[in-house]
């Protein structure tokens, strides 16, 4: 765990004159405000308009800093992936801002520590509370930044308020031990000490719930964070800093540093190899991640990293066949196949295959319509920007000239340049891109199987891990098959696995550490041995 001898030693005694509303007062009671002026928030700046029936209250456009909002030199535009309608400019922060947020932060921690258990419970469920008290307002900007079908963003903003709920639950419940050592005259005691400040960098998919999974658990520890989210969709996390400064979280304790791509790489780089920075909790790309690992071994930080999959999907001949293509679709379709968890590689057992492809194929049509996520009845949205696109069809395009065969769907939708038709491919080989890279977009390529091994072998033939589905109604092999799949999560006749209670987390290269469920404060526990002699 750091200390708070750091803070002298890295220059932070100039914070003050940094943010002159958040003198911080270390004390068991919590962080107050210095007198003066109000660390309220400042106007919007720069919001070009966006669209409306956005919660203009929510729609803050500046980092989030020592309870402040602050602006940067700079801004960068936030677009709608359905329009490309820009939304907003929003402050594009740099290495300067990094650095002010982690002293920030680390101030902070040096008060947050010492805050009982039960106040930081306290203000954790009022957040809580007032996410749940905006959540449609909270659900309309994810929609916005994201492309997300509405009903979609109503469900991620109670997964996410639910990792604070939880985290507020969990914050009082982090126990030591006493152990008897063989020496009489010795006890020896494990305690269990916040980690220190945590950088926290975040992806687009899940724009809310990636954030308080990680913070709800760090807060709840007694850590504070410097959050740098996804440069499409800073939006969601500038809101939640609005309705944590409404609950009371003390100045500093959570911080948002919003930034543009051309500035992630030397944000990201600032804030991860700083010694005020304890720890370094990631969600996104395997390739990032690893950048990241490197910053974290120059320092020796703790890490969490949730990193990419490639989910296996197998249905074997004794599956039911509606309950696969229903697990099917879940799995699959969610956020318009972008979720780390959706399926990416479909294995159907040969006596079963026919039956499920063309039940599949049906309900694909029957269930899924392509619109703006606003419009009632749209189930997949846009993809996140262009890019995306070009890889899903660079994958089609790729299966279908080595033989796949295209059942539904191949092609851009004519909805405009971030849309892509819900595909759905058989004939499906192991020699093509489909099958060995993570798609993140709307395309379910089948491979026709003959052994339960077989399967198995496939399915592990991966360097990933993270989620993976089967469908069977045998007892026996789905003991067998859910101990040998090489995954951190695993749905046994169940498309949707996603918990607060339950751990996520993969295994191999799709991360390190469990997020959510009673593992997930731990990410954030420093264990220290007291040896008490002398008795
Ligand atoms: P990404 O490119 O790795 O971006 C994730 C975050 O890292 C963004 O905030 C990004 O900033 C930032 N970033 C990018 N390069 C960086 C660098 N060099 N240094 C510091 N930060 C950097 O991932 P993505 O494409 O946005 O997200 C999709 C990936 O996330 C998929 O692989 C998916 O499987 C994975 N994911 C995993 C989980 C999980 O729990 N395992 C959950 C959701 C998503 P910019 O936005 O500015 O580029």
């Amino acid at each position: 765990m750091a200390t708070c001898f750091w803070l002298r030693s890295c220059g932070a005694r100039r914070l003050g004159s940094t943010f002159p509303g958040c003198r911080l007062h270390p004390r068991a009671g919590g962080l107050v405000p210095a007198p003066g002026p109000a660390p309220g928030p400042a106007q919007l700046r720069a919001y070009a308009g966006g669209l409306a029936g956005l919660s203009a209250a929510l729609l803050r456009t500046d980092s989030f800093v020592g309870g402040r909002w602050l602006p940067a030199a700079a801004t960068f535009p936030v677009q709608d992936p359905a329009s490309g309608a820009v939304l907003g400019m929003v402050a594009d922060c740099g290495v300067s801002e990094a650095r002010a947020a982690v002293r920030a932060a680390y101030e902070a921690f040096c008060s947050w520590r010492e805050v009982s258990a039960k106040e930081r419970s306290s203000l954790l469920r009022k957040w809580y509370n007032l996410m749940i008290q905006n959540k449609d307002d909270l659900a309309r900007i994810i929609t916005a930044e994201s492309g997300k079908p509405l009903k979609e963003a109503h469900g991620e903003i109670l997964y996410s308020a639910f990792f604070l709920e939880w985290f507020s639950e969990e914050a009082r419940r982090v126990y030591g031990d006493i152990i008897y050592t063989p020496a009489k005259d010795k006890r020896a005691l494990v305690l269990k000490q916040p980690v220190g400040v945590a950088a926290v960098i975040t992806p687009w998919n899940f724009p809310s719930a990636m954030i308080t999974r990680k913070v709800g658990a760090a807060l709840a520890a007694g850590c504070t964070v410097v959050v740098k989210p996804a440069e499409d969709t800073p939006f969601s996390a500038l809101a939640l800093a609005e309705l944590a400064s409404q609950a009371g979280i003390p100045p500093g304790v959570y911080n948002v540093i919003p930034c543009s791509r051309k500035n992630a790489k030397e944000v990201g780089e600032a804030i991860c190899t700083d010694p005020l920075v304890s720890k370094i909790s990631f969600t996104g790309s395997t390739t990032t991640g690893k950048i990241l690992l490197h910053h974290a071994a120059n320092s020796v930080k703790r890490v969490s990293m949730e990193l990419g999959g490639l989910a296996p999907f197998i249905v074997f001949d004794s599956a039911n066949v509606d309950q696969a293509v229903a697990g099917a679709l879940a799995s699959k379709f969610r956020n318009t196949g972008q979720t780390c968890v959706c399926s990416n590689r479909f294995l159907v057992q040969r006596g079963i295959h026919d039956a499920f492809v063309k039940a599949f194929a049906e309900a694909m049509k029957k269930n899924l319509h392509v619109g703006n996520g606003f419009e009632e009845g749209t189930t997949q949205g846009p993809l996140i920007n262009e890019k995306a696109v070009e890889k899903v069809e660079k994958q089609v395009n790729d299966a279908v000239s080595k033989g796949a065969t295209i059942v539904t769907g191949g092609k851009r939708h004519h909805l405009g340049k971030n849309f892509f038709e819900p595909t759905l491919l058989s004939n499906v080989t192991q020699d093509m891109l489909c099958t060995h890279e993570e798609t993140f977009g709307p395309l379910a390529p089948v491979i026709k199987f003959d052994t339960e091994e077989e399967a198995i072998a496939i399915a592990n033939a991966t360097d990933v891990g993270l989620a993976g589905y089967f469908y069977s109604q045998d007892p026996a092999q789905i003991w067998r098959v859910a101990e040998q799949l090489e995954v951190g999560m695993v749905g046994v006749n169940e498309g949707l696995i996603s918990s607060v209670e339950c751990p996520f987390g993969g295994v191999k290269q799709s991360g390190l550490g469990r997020e959510g469920s009673k593992y997930g404060i731990d990410e954030y526990l420093e264990l220290k041995y007291v040896c008490y002699g002398g008795l």
